[in-house]
Formats: structure tokens, sequence, C-alpha cells
């Protein structure tokens, strides 16, 4: 990468975008909303689940100018999602200000593995065992979303949502590929511990991205 262009996305004057789209929010407490999406390359938190390993470098995804990708997303939607990657992999201040000088609602679905940057009017915190979210983070959660893809994956669950705040609502929901074999798990783990909600990724099964 060019030395200015590293510069700007350091600055977060342009940040490495992997694909935008317009769609439904499939997951969590949005469930069913359409917004606008923002994926940004970039990840080193290493899920060997992941399903977007394509994201994790992010040399192989455009710099793109920060105030570009919002006049993108305001044409479609008022709600605007950013993810990843990790998109706390950058200093997402300049676009949570243009996004919101702009009316738009701003959504960041994050590991925590990095220091929060930007203003969000909706936090999903999705810690991950093999990168645990910076502790001022759990503060921040709106909602905290836990995949489960094995039994133990219910423990690290209730470590982490006695960190966040009390009004963060609380979600258990099947990594897609063992979904058959945990969905049953999840709803027995639920009915027994109602603090906890079942949260689906529906856009796959609306076969939408
Ligand atoms: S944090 Fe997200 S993008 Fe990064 S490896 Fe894990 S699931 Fe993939």
């Amino acid at each position: 990468m060019q030395e200015s262009i590293q510069k700007l996305v350091e600055e977060g004057k342009m940040l490495p975008l992997m694909e935008e789209f317009y769609t439904i929010q499939g997951e969590g407490y949005y469930k069913g909303t359409a917004a606008y999406f923002v994926r940004i390359g970039g990840c080193d938190v290493g899920c060997h689940w992941c399903d977007v390993k394509e994201s994790w470098d992010a040399n192989l995804h455009p710099p793109t100018a920060t105030n570009i990708i919002v006049d993108n997303a305001v044409k479609y939607s008022d709600v605007v999602v950013v993810t990843g990657g990790e998109p706390l992999t950058w200093d997402l201040t300049i676009l949570t200000e243009t996004l919101r000088s702009k009316g738009a609602k701003t959504h960041i679905e994050t590991s925590g593995a990095y220091p929060m940057t930007g203003t969000w009017d909706w936090v999903c915190l999705s810690p991950k065992k093999v990168k645990l979210p910076h502790e001022g983070i759990y503060d921040k959660a709106h909602e905290l979303k836990m995949i489960v893809y094995n039994k133990s994956d219910f423990k690290f669950a209730e470590e982490q949502a006695a960190k966040v705040n009390k009004d963060c609502i609380l979600y258990l929901q099947p990594e897609w590929s063992v979904r058959d074999k945990m969905v049953p798990l999840i709803v027995d783990y639920v009915m027994n511990n109602p603090k906890w909600k079942v949260s689906l990724q529906t856009h796959k099964y609306l076969n939408i991205p």
C-alpha cells in the first residue's frame, strides 16, 4: 500500500472495503430490519469456524474513501451495520461521525478485540475465546451475541454475560455449520436459563446476504 494511502487508512479517512450491500439484518435484536451493511476487511482474531475468512487479509480489499462509503450507504438506508472482518481494527471515528451527520443510525458487530472507536447507536458484541474483548467494551454492548459451536461455549457465554452491563440483551446463536446439532441444546439451555434468547442467522434461511 502506498504510504499516503496507508496514512489515510490509519486516520480512518479511507477503509479497506470488502463489500457493501443493502439487505435484511438476519441476527440479534434488529433481526428482520432492512439495513445497509458495510463489511470492512482485516481480522486477526482467527476463529476456526469463521465464515468470512476472505475478510482476514486487509490488503485484499481496496482502500475506499470513507465519505464515499457513507454516500453509498445513506442512499439506501438510515440503518447502517458496520461489520467485518473485525471492524475495530480501524479507527471508525470519521465513519460514524459522517454517517450520523447524515441522519443514519450506526450499528457495529464486533468481537471487541480492539478498543472501541466511533459513536454507535447499537453495539453487538460477539466475544471470541481466541482473542477476548477489551475490558472497556463490555459496558458499551447493547447485545451480547455468543456463538455456540460446541458444549463448552455455554460456559464461555456465561463468563462473558457476567461482564456486560445489566441492560445488555443476551443471545445464544448456533454456529451455522453445526446448527442441526446445537439448536436443540440451545433451546434447552434457554428454557432453563431464560435470561438468554435464541438468535438464528435468519438471512441464511431467507437465502439473502
Ligand atoms: S472475529 Fe469474526 S471475522 Fe474475525 S475470525 Fe472471528 S468470526 Fe471471522
